[in-house]
């Protein structure tokens, strides 16, 4: 005796993709402070539905209140460690602490995301079918030898030193990627991320630009760590999100350097924000970390060219809007 069988049920993605409504993407690290942004630039499109997996380790609830409750947004608390089962189209990998204390403060566990986490992801986007980006860093060219950073440049970095587990980790995450491009087909794209700065960012997480933008609402001393003529370039944060997702969408695996050409050393970056914050704060030469890389500016003609993207924020622009964010944080108003 035969039975007839129901017709098989369409899978969430095939669903998904067949009615050409919703797109539906991960954001790993979507409650800090970059991917907040990215997220909110993703809800604005209707078309999107998107899903944060966050561990909370640097990240807040707080920086996505607004879209708790959406009817096209989820949040799950998740270590990225760990296996994840989710039917998505698209996956933006972003979940990893991003300033120096923070990943300095468990190494093992900084290796592990970058190293487990991504492999994870990447597990997660051959089984669905997804494109996945990652966001790499600047950190890759270590302590650079080329300068500005063009994305052929293979980096000098300390394999065994008190930055490697972000550095090194960050390389084998890139690794990791092309190694599924090329055996399993997998569509990726990496970003290499120049310092970036906005609001959300982490009011005590050390970093250069919200320590100073921090220290001057305080009227506490700017600490320049010596020499302080190491340069960085700062970019603005929805300049970051637009060149992320102009990556996602295009036709192009990366690695691109995503960054603003703007190159400031730590001192002129001192002057500038007390200039513009605070005139009558001083600034204080303190001792610096191990392995600070001397100078940093990215070569930005690939994303010119393949992704027509080029910052538009300037440091004196975005440092102000900056301030106000941590004005209300703080509960400084103005004088
Ligand atoms: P962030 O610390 O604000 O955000 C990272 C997020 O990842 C946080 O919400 C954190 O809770 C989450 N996270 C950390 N470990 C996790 C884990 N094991 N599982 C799940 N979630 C985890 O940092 P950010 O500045 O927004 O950086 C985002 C990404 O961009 C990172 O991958 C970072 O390496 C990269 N990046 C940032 C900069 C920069 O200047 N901000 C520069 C280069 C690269
Ligand atoms: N993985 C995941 N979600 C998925 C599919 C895979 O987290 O939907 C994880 C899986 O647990 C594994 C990793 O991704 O640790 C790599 O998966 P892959 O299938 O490439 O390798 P394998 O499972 O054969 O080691
Ligand atoms: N820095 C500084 N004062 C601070 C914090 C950082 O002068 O209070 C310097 C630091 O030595 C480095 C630069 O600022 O040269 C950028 O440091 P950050 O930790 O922001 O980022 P990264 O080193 O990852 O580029």
């Amino acid at each position: 005796k035969t039975t007839s069988k129901p017709p098989p049920l369409p899978s969430p993605l095939r669903f998904s993709k067949f009615y050409q409504s919703n797109m539906r993407i991960l954001v790993t690290g979507g409650a800090g402070f970059i991917g907040s942004h990215l997220v909110d630039k993703l809800m604005e499109n209707e078309k999107n539905e998107v899903i944060v997996a966050d561990n909370y380790f640097t990240g807040s609830k707080d920086n996505l209140r607004k879209w708790i409750g959406h009817p096209r947004f989820e949040l799950i608390r998740h270590d990225v460690t760990q296996p994840l089962l989710v039917e998505v189209d698209q996956i933006y990998h972003l979940a990893c602490p991003a300033s120096p204390i923070f990943y300095k403060y468990n190494p093992v566990k900084t290796i592990k995301t970058n190293v487990i986490g991504t492999l994870n992801m990447l597990g997660l986007a051959k089984r669905v079918g997804a494109r996945i980006l990652l966001t790499s860093t600047s950190e890759v060219y270590g302590d650079p030898l080329i300068h500005p950073q063009p994305e052929t440049y293979w980096g000098n970095v300390n394999p065994i030193g008190v930055r490697s587990c972000y550095d090194e980790g960050k390389r084998v995450a890139e690794t990791l990627m092309f190694d599924y491009h090329r055996q399993h087909g997998i569509e990726i794209r990496i970003a290499r991320i120049f310092n970036t700065y906005g609001p959300r960012m982490n009011i005590d997480d050390g970093r250069v630009v919200s320590n100073f933008i921090a220290q001057a609402l305080r009227g506490e001393p700017l600490t320049v760590q010596k020499p302080g003529t190491q340069t960085r370039s700062f970019c603005y944060v929805s300049d970051m999100v637009d060149g992320l997702i102009r990556l996602m969408e295009g036709e192009h695996t990366g690695p691109i350097n995503i960054g603003n050409p703007g190159e400031f050393t730590m001192v002129e970056l001192a002057e500038t924000v007390k200039e513009l914050i605070k005139p009558d704060v001083e600034i204080n030469m303190v001792e610096n970390t191990p392995d600070d890389p001397r100078q940093r500016k990215p070569d930005i003609t690939k994303a010119k060219e393949l992704l027509g993207w080029e910052p538009k924020v300037k440091l004196r622009d975005g440092l102000p809007l900056m301030e106000e964010d941590f004005r209300l944080r703080l509960g400084i108003s103005k004088e």
